[in-house]
C-alpha cells in the first residue's frame, strides 16, 4: 500500500477519499485554490499546499502544478476524484512519465471511453447493445439533419465530448433541428473545448441504470451490482440508488456481465461506472463509460459493505480484486440524495454565498464510507464556509439504507426533513418533495419525473403557515430575553428584571406588536404575555404559545398545543433582519421589520443588465452601439455547469458592453450599459 497519495480535487470527494487514506494509514496531501486556502478537504488532509488562483483552470485543472505538489511532498499516488483531470488521459499519462500511480485505469482506456462516438463504436463491436443514432465525424448541418431524419425524431443531439448534461438538446421536431444543434455545440464548445455533436434516438419513458464495475491489473473483473440515477434535472443525477428495485434477478444478471464484457474489452483497471439507458420495455442500452468513480458510489458501498476507495487504493498499488464475483452480496437498499445550492424555481440556477447554519442528521466526521449504516452525509463545507462561483455547487450528499426500498424512502424523506441550510438557496425543499411524491415512493417514474411533475415539486412560494409565524415570534421573544440575560449577568446588579429569562417580565400583562414581511405580504403579530403564558394573534387567529431556547440553540415549544423542535435563524441587520424558521419539511424565511428603521431607497436598475449570477462571460453575442430589438440575445454567462443567456429588456441601443469574454463577473455585476429611446 501507499504511504503518501495527494488527492487532485476539492470538496467533499477530497474529503471522501481522505477518510479511507487515513483509515488505511496513508498520508494524505491536499492540494488547493486561492479560494478553498481553509476549505474542509484541507483542514482533513495531513498536509495542503495551494497550487493557483480560484478558477479551475488555473489551479484544480493544472496538471503539471499538481505533480509538482505531488513530487516535492514525496506522494507515491494521485487519486482525482471526479470532474477535473479525472478522465484526462495525459494527466494520466504525465503521471506514469513522473513515476505517480495515477489512481484510475490506463491512459488508453479513458481515451477511449472520453469520446462517447468512439466508446459506441468499441461497444458495439463487444456485442453490447447501443442506442441507434449518427456517430461520424461529418457534422455538416445537412447531413445532420439527414441522419436525424433517418434515426427518427424526437432526437438527442449529444455532445461527443459531453458529461454532466452539457451540450445536450432533445428536439421534438425537424424545425427546431438546427438550432439546437447550434446551441449545443456552442455550450460543448465552452465546456470542454470541443464542439462535436453526436445524434442519438430519444429513447421514451427511459430510465438511467448504471453498473459499477471494478478490474485488477491481472484481469481480473468484478461488478458491484447497479445503481438507478433516474431522478434527474437538466439530464444531471439528483436522487440515486441501488439497486435499481424493479430489476429481475435475470436482468441485473445480465446488466452486469455486459458490463464487466464492456470493461473486458477495453483492458480496463480500476473503478468504472457502464451506463446504460434502460427503455419501458427493459430493454437497455450503453450509452457511456466513466472512467473513474462516480459521485453516487456511496449507495453501491452501502448496499455491498464495500468501500470502493479503498478497493482503487489496492488495485493502484497492484494487489488483486479483494473480492470474487461470488463474493459480493446485495444487502437492503440505499438511496442518496445530492443537496445543491441552486434555486430550482428560477431553472435550478446556481447559488452562492456564505453557509450561516448547517444541520445534518448524522453528523460527516460520523459518518463511516463502505458500511450499510442506516445514515451517512458526504460533504466538503461546513458552517461559515463559502459557496463560491467557481466550482460544482453540491453541498453535500445525504444517503440513507435500510432493509427495503419502503422503509429506505421513508428514512430519506425524515432525513431531509432534519437537514437544515441557511445560506444560499438549495434544493433541499425539491428533494423532500420528491421523497412524498406517490411515483418515486411507488418506484414508478422515469428520467422526465422532475420536469413532469414540476407544480407538484415546485409549488409556487405560499405563504408562511402560522406555526412557522409563531416559532418565529416566539424564537424572537425568547431570544431577546437571552441577549437580555447575557447583558445583565455582566452587569452588577443581578435583580435586574432583565435577567428572567423568559423575556417577558416588565409589566404582569405586557403587550406589543411584531411585524414581518412574507414575501410581499406584511404580517403584524400581536403577543400578549401573561402569567399565564403567551399568546399569538396571527392572521388566522390566536394561538397560544410556550417554549424554551436549548443549549444547542434549538426551540421546543408548544404551539396550539403540537410540540415542535424547531431549527431557526436570525441574522439581524438594519432594517430588522432575516428569519428562517425550519420545522422538519416546514422550511420557510420571513424578515422582521424594525419599526424604527428607515426604509432604503431602492435603486433603479436603470438601462442596466446585470448579472443574475457569478460567473464568466462565455459570449458576447452583438457589438458596442448596436441597435437590438427587445428579446435580442446579447451576452452569455456561466457559472457552475450553466449557460444564461441575457437578452435586451427592451428596445433600445447596446452603449457598451463592460466585461470581455473570460472575464469573471459579481452577481449583480452591470454588464451591459443599455438605453432605451425614451
Ligand atoms: P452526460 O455524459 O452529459 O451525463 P449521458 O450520455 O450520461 O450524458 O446522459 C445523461 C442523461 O441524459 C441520461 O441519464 C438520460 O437521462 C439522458 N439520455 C441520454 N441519452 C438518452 C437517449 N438516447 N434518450 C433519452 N434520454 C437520454
Amino acid at each position: 500500500m501507499f504511504e503518501r497519495i495527494l488527492i487532485a480535487n476539492r470538496g467533499e470527494i477530497a474529503c471522501r477519499v481522505i477518510d479511507t487514506a487515513k483509515r488505511l494509514g496513508v498520508r494524505t496531501v491536499a492540494v488547493y485554490s486561492e479560494a478553498d486556502a481553509n476549505a474542509r478537504h484541507v483542514r482533513l488532509a495531513d498536509e495542503a499546499y495551494p497550487i493557483g488562483p480560484a478558477p479551475a483552470s488555473d489551479s484544480y485543472l493544472r496538471g503539471d502544478a499538481i505533480i509538482e505538489v505531488a513530487r516535492h511532498a514525496g506522494a507515491q499516488a494521485i487519486h482525482p476524484g471526479y470532474g477535473f483531470l479525472s478522465e484526462n488521459a495525459g494527466f494520466a499519462e504525465a503521471c506514469a512519465n513522473a513515476d505517480i500511480t495515477f489512481i484510475g485505469p490506463p491512459a488508453e482506456a479513458i481515451r477511449l471511453m472520453g469520446a462517447k462516438d468512439q466508446a459506441k463504436a468499441i461497444m458495439a463491436d463487444a456485442g453490447v447493445p447501443v442506442v441507434p443514432g449518427y456517430h461520424d465525424e461529418n457534422l455538416d448541418i445537412k447531413v445532420l439533419s439527414s441522419a436525424a431524419r433517418k434515426v427518427g425524431y424526437p432526437v438527442l443531439v449529444k455532445a461527443v465530448a459531453g458529461g454532466g448534461g452539457r451540450g445536450m438538446r432533445q428536439v421534438a421536431r425537424e424545425l427546431d433541428f438546427a438550432d439546437a444543434v447550434a446551441s449545443a455545440r456552442r455550450e460543448a464548445k465552452s465546456a470542454f473545448g470541443d464542439d462535436r455533436v453526436l445524434i442519438e434516438k430519444l429513447i421514451t419513458k427511459p430510465r438511467h441504470i448504471e453498473v459499477q464495475i471494478f478490474a485488477d491489473i491481472r484481469g481480473n473483473n468484478v461488478h458491484l451490482f447497479e445503481r438507478d440515477c433516474s431522478v434527474q434535472r437538466r439530464h444531471q443525477k439528483v436522487i440515486e440508488e441501488a439497486p435499481a428495485a424493479k430489476l429481475s434477478d435475470e436482468q441485473r444478471h445480465s446488466l452486469g456481465e455486459t458490463a464487466t464484457a464492456a470493461a473486458k474489452a477495453i483492458g480496463y483497471v480500476g473503478a468504472g461506472t457502464v451506463e446504460f439507458i434502460a427503455d419501458a420495455s427493459g430493454n437497455y442500452y450503453f450509452m457511456e463509460m466513466n472512467t473513474r468513480l462516480q459521485v453516487e458510489h456511496g449507495v453501491t458501498e452501502m448496499v455491498t459493505g464495500v468501500d470502493l476507495v479503498e478497493w482503487q487504493l489496492r488495485i493502484a498499488a497492484g494487489e488483486p480484486l479483494p473480492m470474487s464475483q461470488e463474493e459480493i452480496s446485495l444487502n437492503g437498499h440505499a438511496i442518496e440524495a445530492r443537496i445543491y445550492a441552486e434555486d430550482p424555481a428560477a431553472g435550478f440556477l446556481p447559488a452562492t454565498g456564505s453557509l450561516t447554519h448547517v444541520r445534518w442528521p448524522i453528523s460527516p466526521e460520523a459518518s463511516i464510507p463502505g458500511q450499510a449504516t442506516a445514515l451517512r452525509v458526504d460533504t466538503g463545507v461546513a458552517a461559515g464556509d463559502e459557496v463560491t462561483p467557481f466550482y460544482d455547487a453540491m453541498i453535500g450528499k445525504l444517503m440513507v439504507w435500510a432493509p427495503d426500498r419502503t422503509s429506505a424512502v421513508q428514512r430519506l424523506s425524515r432525513a431531509l426533513g432534519e437537514t437544515e441550510i441557511v445560506g444560499p438557496t438549495t434544493n433541499l425543499a425539491l428533494l423532500g418533495a420528491i421523497a412524498r411524491h406517490p411515483s418515486f415512493v411507488a418506484d414508478d417514474f422515469d428520467t422526465g419525473f422532475i420536469e413532469q411533475n414540476a407544480d407538484v415539486l415546485m409549488p409556487p412560494a405560499a405563504p408562511a403557515q402560522a406555526v412557522i409565524l409563531a416559532a418565529g415570534a416566539l424564537y424572537l421573544l425568547l431570544d431577546r430575553g437571552r441577549r437580555a440575560a447575557e447583558v445583565a449577568a455582566g452587569t452588577s446588579d443581578p435583580s435586574s428584571p432583565w435577567v428572567a429569562s423568559n423575556g417577558w417580565r416588565l409589566h404582569d400583562d405586557a403587550h406589543e406588536t411584531m411585524t414581518f414581511l412574507d414575501g410581499d405580504n406584511t404580517v403584524a403579530i400581536e403577543i400578549r404575555a401573561r402569567r399565564s403564558g403567551i399568546t399569538l394573534t396571527l392572521p388566522d387567529g390566536d394561538v397560544e404559545v410556550s417554549g424554551r431556547l436549548d443549549s444547542d440553540g434549538r426551540l421546543r415549544a408548544v404551539v396550539g398545543g403540537i410540540t415542535i423542535n424547531a431549527g431557526i435563524v436570525f441574522q439581524p441587520d438594519t432594517r430588522g433582519g432575516t428569519l428562517d424558521v425550519m420545522i422538519q419539511e416546514l422550511r420557510h424565511r420571513v424578515r422582521l421589520v424594525d419599526p424604527l428603521s428607515v426604509e432604503d431607497d431602492s435603486e433603479s436598475e436603470g438601462g442596466r443588465l446585470t448579472a443574475p449570477m457569478p460567473g464568466q462571460v462565455t459570449q458576447i453575442l452583438a457589438k458596442d452601439g448596436v441597435s437590438v430589438s427587445r428579446g435580442t440575445p446579447l451576452i452569455v454567462i456561466e457559472a457552475m455547469k450553466m449557460e444564461h443567456t441575457i437578452a435586451a429588456p427592451a428596445d433600445g441601443q447596446v452603449e457598451r458592453f463592460i466585461y470581455a469574454v473570460g472575464d469573471w463577473v459579481d452577481e449583480g455585476a452591470t454588464l451591459i450599459d443599455f438605453v432605451t429611446p425614451d
